[in-house]
């Protein structure tokens, strides 16, 4: 049996788990505000800590076709959001090894 390791993050504005309130990510890893998801509004990450990632599938989106893998909080499994792993169209790779998460599914701790 593995003991979960948990990593905690050290910034005073940190985006939790909103079910298990385990760290996540922090302000400073924020790429852009201005995603939208299925439930609604979503951020783009730099970072994620304590999270699992499911297997990879093709995912058609305004912006094109992306090659994705949903995250899932490592602590409670709620699904977060996705990664994108790969992007096909060359103005879409910036987003290339990040991370969407749902703001419906986070909490602010700290602002
Ligand atoms: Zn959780």
């Amino acid at each position: 049996m593995g003991r979960l390791f948990i990593e905690s993050i050290s910034s005073t504005m940190v985006y939790k788990c909103k079910c298990c309130r385990v760290d996540l990510t922090s302000s400073g890893q924020i790429i852009d505000k201005n995603f939208q998801s299925k439930s609604g509004k979503a951020y783009l990450f730099n970072k994620v800590v304590n999270i699992t990632l499911g297997s990879c599938e093709d995912r058609s989106f305004v912006t094109g076709l992306h090659t994705v893998s949903d995250i899932h909080c490592s602590s409670c499994h709620q699904l977060l959001g996705w990664k994108y792993v790969k992007a096909y169209a060359d103005s879409q790779k910036f987003k290339e090894g990040k991370y969407i998460l749902e703001k419906a599914r986070l909490l602010k701790d700290g602002w």
